[in-house]
Formats: structure tokens, C-alpha cells, sequence
């Protein structure tokens, strides 16, 4: 593991302590859930669940997972034996790749991909084969021949993350057929990352790529509560997929941590219930934080382009007269008093993301607003 570091995330947070910078690189809101979720986890630590909860996860948990998949998407998980809780979405990740890469098996992602996948791939021995995603008419996508082109008898799974990290591209049906006609040819498992499921624009819905013909047998289906609902700190995560995948992601999750967080299953599960309303207006309170932060930076001299889900935006930064995103984030603490996050690093092929930096706008107004007028030092605007 020599090669991975540090992450981006962990050393773009310390420059902005270190220079008190406002940090607009890793992605977690500034303010807190639903209350009366927090109050659900302080009532079930003060009651008592303090024990280790079994192993596939909280009942209670599982239920509420299982009904919020069959409400939002039609589909229905059995909570005893389809559906798994999982510390956050990444040891989801890890485990399903754990589980079902062979050493020398490919997994396909698409590049910029979120970082945690490539580790999880080295963990496994398997080897991750990147799908680049480029800006089409202002929105980032895939070329399907490309896709096509990447499988090879190697190929064991495809890792599909919509609402995606970091360009803000929510994958349409077409593009999830692509993928779809893809795995079922090649006989692929797909795992989907949807950890931004709720966190889509301007009317865009998410779809999960499960709901497709012939794709919930062979989809991993993973999200977590971090983003849903502001408790990026919770790290409560689960797996919805067929017996037989989620019983192998099990055999490895138990050797992870076996089990976790066994007061914040008790209150996700109250969220996932209960708090879809709440959700629902930080859906468009993010909406209109994506739209004040994207004019900002527009006027502060970017190229701006417009995700339609996550808490990102991508900008070019080559109308100021930069060229290289990881050289300007770590001057930008120095020469604007901003932390962001360089798209480059989340590629295998990082010339081809250089001129891109992500910006996370799920912060208060005025911290994107001061944000923003400093930003403006870059150009003098
Ligand atoms: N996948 C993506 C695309 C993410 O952006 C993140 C960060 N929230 C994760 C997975 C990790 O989620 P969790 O915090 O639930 O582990
Ligand atoms: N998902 C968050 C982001 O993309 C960060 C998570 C992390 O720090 N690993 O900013």
C-alpha cells in the first residue's frame, strides 16, 4: 500500500487548519441532521444499545433499509439474509471488492473515481481498469465504445458510482443501459455506489442501476446515511444485494469490524423512516447553494460546470492562467485563503483531469460567500 499516502481528503483538511483557509475540499456539510435523529441516538445510547449489534446489522436498521429501497425504487431486499450494515459506504466498498475479486481480476471504474476504490482493488490484488470521463456539453460522461472496449476476459465487476464523486454527473437511463447490457453479456457483477442517491438538481432523479432489467441479481447495491442525512461522522453504510453476494461480503466484513455503531443504526433507521421530509428540503437548500456557489466562482473567473447531483461542482482553471489543479490547491491556502480539491488525483490517467479542481458547496451561505470574495483575489475581479 506503500504507494497511496496520505488522501487528498486528509491532506487538503490539515492545510486548511494549518492556514485557516475555508475549506471547501472534502465533502461534509458544516451543519447537523435532523434533530430529532440526533435525539433518537442519544435516547438509544442512554437506553442502552451499547453492545455489539449482530452481525448483518441491526433489525430494526435492516427493515427500514429494505422498505426505503422497495419505496424509492421498486425493488424488495429480504432485511434476513439481502441486506448487510456496513461501517460507511467504503467498507461496503472494500468488502464487496474483497469478496468477489479474485488477485488478477479487473474492475472497471470510471475515472475521476472516488479514491477509496483503488485501495480497496490493490487490497484485493485485483487490478482497476479506468473508464475516462470527459465533459460533454458542460456535463461529464463516458463513451460507451470505450466501456465496451475495457472489458476483457479478466473483467469480474464494474464499479458504478451515480450520483458521481467528484464530477456531479447523475448517470441517465441510457448511459445505465450501456452498463447494464454490458454486465449481463459479459456475465459482470456491478457495484453501485450511491451514497449521493438523494442529493440530485434540478429535478434529475437518481437511478439505481439494480432497477434495470436482469440487474438485481448481479448488483452489489450500497449507500450510507453520511450524506443523506449530514452525519458524515456516523458512518453507517449498508449493502442490499442476493443472498449469495451478500453473504460473501459478509464473510469479509465480519473480519473488518464485524459490526459497529450500534446507537447510530437505531437512528438511521428512525431517519430513513421518518425523516425523508427533512431530506428533501436540504435536497433543495443544496440546490441553491450549488447555484450560489457556481455563479461565485464563475465570477471569480472559472469555467464552471453544473453537476446535477453530489455536493460538488468541477471547474476549469484555465481561464486564469493555471494549468496544473494540484500545483494551484496547494497555493490556494497562500493566494486566496481557500482549500479545494485537484481533480487529477482521482485519475490513473491525471494529465487528462490537470485543469479540473472540485469545490464543495455544502456549507453555510456565508462561508461560500467569503469564499467566493476571496476567490476573486485570484483575477482581481
Ligand atoms: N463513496 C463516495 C462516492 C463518497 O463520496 C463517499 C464519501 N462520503 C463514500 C463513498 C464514503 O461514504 P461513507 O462515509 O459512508 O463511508
Ligand atoms: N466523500 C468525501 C469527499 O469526497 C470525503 C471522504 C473522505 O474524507 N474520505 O470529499
Amino acid at each position: 500500500m506503500r504507494g497511496f499516502g496520505t488522501t487528498i481528503f486528509a491532506e487538503m483538511s490539515a492545510l486548511a487548519v494549518q492556514t485557516g483557509s475555508i475549506n471547501l475540499g472534502q465533502g461534509f456539510p458544516d451543519t447537523d441532521g435532523p434533530a430529532a435523529m440526533l435525539d433518537r441516538a442519544i435516547q438509544a445510547i442512554t437506553s442502552g444499545a451499547n453492545q455489539y449489534p449482530p452481525g448483518p446489522g441491526t433489525p430494526e436498521l435492516r427493515r427500514a433499509v429494505s422498505e426505503h429501497r422497495a419505496e424509492h425504487y421498486g425493488l424488495s431486499y429480504d432485511p434476513a439474509g439481502e441486506i448487510l450494515i456496513t461501517v460507511g459506504a467504503t467498507e461496503a466498498v472494500a468488502a464487496s471488492v474483497l469478496a468477489l475479486c479474485e488477485p488478477g481480476d479487473e474492475v472497471i471504474a470510471f475515472e475521476p473515481y472516488y479514491d477509496s476504490y483503488a485501495a480497496s482493488i490493490a487490497l484485493a490484488q485485483a487490478r482497476l481498469v479506468a473508464v475516462t470521463m470527459r465533459p460533454v456539453a458542460g456535463r461529464f460522461t463516458f463513451d460507451p465504445d470505450e466501456l465496451r472496449a475495457a472489458v476483457t476476459p479478466r473483467t469480474r465487476a464494474i464499479l458504478v458510482n451515480s450520483p458521481h464523486n467528484p464530477t456531479g454527473t447523475v448517470f441517465t437511463r441510457e448511459e445505465l443501459t450501456a452498463i447494464a447490457d454490458l454486465c449481463r453479456e459479459r456475465d459482470l457483477v456491478a457495484i453501485t455506489d450511491e451514497v449521493y442517491e438523494h442529493l440530485t438538481f434540478d429535478g434529475v432523479e437518481h437511478i439505481s442501476l439494480a432497477t434495470l432489467p436482469g440487474m438485481r441479481e448481479r448488483t452489489v447495491a450500497i449507500s450510507s446515511a453520511g450524506k443523506t442525512f449530514s452525519v458524515t461522522g456516523w458512518k453507517t453504510g449498508w449493502v442490499c444485494a442476493p443472498a449469495p453476494l451478500v453473504t460473501a461480503v459478509q464473510t469479509v466484513k465480519q473480519f473488518l469490524t464485524f459490526t459497529a455503531s450500534a446507537p447510530w443504526q437505531l437512528a438511521v433507521a428512525y431517519g430513513l423512516r421518518q425523516e425523508l421530509e427533512w431530506v428533501a428540503a436540504l435536497r433543495s437548500g443544496l440546490q441553491d447553494k450549488r447555484d450560489r456557489l457556481m455563479e461565485g466562482l464563475a465570477a471569480a473567473g472559472f469555467e464552471v460546470l453544473r453537476p446535477a447531483g453530489t455536493y460538488f461542482v468541477q471547474t476549469d482553471i484555465r481561464p486564469l492562467g493555471f494549468a496544473d489543479g494540484l500545483e494551484l490547491t496547494r497555493r490556494l491556502p497562500e493566494l486566496a485563503g481557500v482549500v479545494a480539491i485537484p481533480t487529477q488525483v482521482f485519475y490513473d490517467h491525471p494529465e487528462r483531469g490537470r485543469h479540473f479542481v472540485r469545490f464543495a458547496f455544502c456549507k453555510k451561505d456565508e462561508v461560500i460567500d467569503e469564499a467566493v470574495t476571496r476567490l476573486k483575489r485570484l483575477s482581481g475581479a
